[in-house]
């Protein structure tokens, strides 16, 4: 094999075989193929998509690339929800520990920050000693044990995610059909559950900018999870506004728990719920979409979806003590706001922009090897259709870093329209 070829065949816009799919990944997980070959295939798949053909291939070898989950014995139905990439979507860290308090179990495989979206797994990795490369009998164990484990690709499961997805991050190669549906799905089939909801956003702060190409990515990925036999659901949400008060690291830590304590931001928990709610469906935890949000809701007031979470952050290494005084950990040593200019609506927020703020400040990586900030964050004082008045402070931003507070504010200066008539905005869309 000549990587140099495959690279040109598919720049070309010729399909590759299963077979050199197979030669390229697996060559570049025995180092024999450098990053920046497999980064000029990327950008080849990039720009000239894959065929169904192409597609299937990447994802057996990803999901061959490393160990595949049996939760056969598990008694459960076992289940996982995925987003394709958001903006202040802290959704996975309260939905899993809730449906887990309901009877499901939770085998998470999550990612880091993905361009200008946030990552579960960055955002978990602020919890003092929280461990997400467990390995996988641990992984197994706790599943089995207390019903949820939150973990990352490691060397074991998803090796050639885990490379392919840090590579994406950094060199432009995030946004393709075919690239987002290797990631996911070989990460979902590897976890071995039956169920699968996934979370499409869609709008200006997605990958996927207008619901046709939602749509695409959202049939690609049906299409796959059944030719695994996964029961795969998905739910089409808007990302043309940041989801919650707020977007980074362990501020959103802080607003998932407020969320599991039953005082989560509306538009947080009606995502959250209506995911929750196709899970609890497949399972046959509930027989209607109303019993399915009412048991939702139950486990919140209840406190067992908290509990669950304290259980796997104890489980994981992490103190629950350190979640029941949230408000004292990662204080960021320096802040600046945003007022507003005018008086009237919010009528648009440029998400992407958002996004790329948060990677500004600290709560992403511009190159692989970065560090990310865990006090490095954004809250929203206002969302689209709220009113407001001039001096207003729209949002704030914070960090421990007090360089790059200036270049945050340029980004974030044209971030927020405001205008004279109250729009709506909707969230769940079709
Ligand atoms: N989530 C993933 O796991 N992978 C992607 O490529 C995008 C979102």
């Amino acid at each position: 094999m000549i990587p140099s070829e495959i690279i040109k065949q598919k720049r070309n816009g010729n399909e590759i075989s299963h077979a050199q799919i197979k030669d390229f990944i697996n060559g570049y997980l025995s180092e024999d193929i450098p990053d920046y070959q497999m980064s000029a295939l990327l950008m080849a798949i990039f720009f000239n998509g894959m065929t169904e053909s192409e597609i299937s291939a990447l994802v057996d070898v990803m999901l061959n690339s490393g160990e595949r989950m049996d939760f056969t014995h598990n008694s459960n139905y076992v289940a996982d929800k995925h987003s394709t990439g958001g903006v202040g979507d802290k959704v996975s860290i309260i939905l899993g520990p809730l449906l887990a308090a309901a009877g499901i179990a939770i085998p998470m495989l999550s990612g880091r920050s993905l361009g200008h979206t946030g990552g579960t797994l960055d955002k978990l990795e602020t919890i003092p000693g929280f461990k997400v490369d467990i390995n996988l009998d641990e992984f197994r164990k706790q599943v089995d044990s207390i019903g949820i484990a939150m973990i990352g690709q490691t060397k074991e499961i998803c090796p050639a995610d885990r490379r392919m997805y840090a590579l994406r991050d950094v060199t432009g190669t995030i946004e393709s059909v075919p690239l987002i549906s290797g990631s996911i799905m070989s990460k979902k089939i590897a976890e071995g559950i039956c169920g699968l909801v996934l979370d499409i956003k869609t709008g200006n702060g997605a990958f996927m900018k207008n619901i046709d190409d939602a749509h695409k990515l959202g049939n690609s990925l049906i299409r796959i999870g059944k030719s695994f036999n996964i029961n795969t659901d998905v739910v089409y949400t808007s990302m043309d506004q940041p989801l919650g008060k707020t977007a980074g690291l362990w501020c959103e830590i802080q607003e998932s728990i407020d969320g599991l304590k039953g005082k989560g931001p509306d538009d947080t928990m009606q995502v959250t719920f209506e995911l929750g709610a196709k899970l609890i469906l497949q399972a046959g935890l509930s027989k209607t979409q109303s019993e399915a949000l009412a048991l939702q809701k139950e486990l919140i007031s209840n406190g067992k979806a908290y509990e669950k979470f304290l259980e796997m952050v104890e489980y994981q290494g992490g103190n629950s003590q350190d979640i029941k005084n949230y408000n004292k950990l990662h204080l960021p040593k320096f802040s600046n706001s945003l007022k507003a200019e005018e008086s009237g609506y919010i009528q648009s927020m440029d998400t992407y922009k958002i996004g790329i703020a948060t990677v500004e400040l600290g709560c992403g990586r511009k190159k692989t090897t970065d560090a990310v900030d865990s006090t490095a964050g954004i809250e929203f004082y206002k969302k689209i259709g709220d009113k407001i008045n001039k001096g207003d402070t729209l949002l704030k931003f914070f960090n421990s870093d007090s360089n790059k507070l200036d270049p945050t504010k340029i980004l974030l200066k044209d971030s927020i329209q405001v205008g004279k008539e109250k729009v709506e905005h909707k969230l769940i869309l079709s």
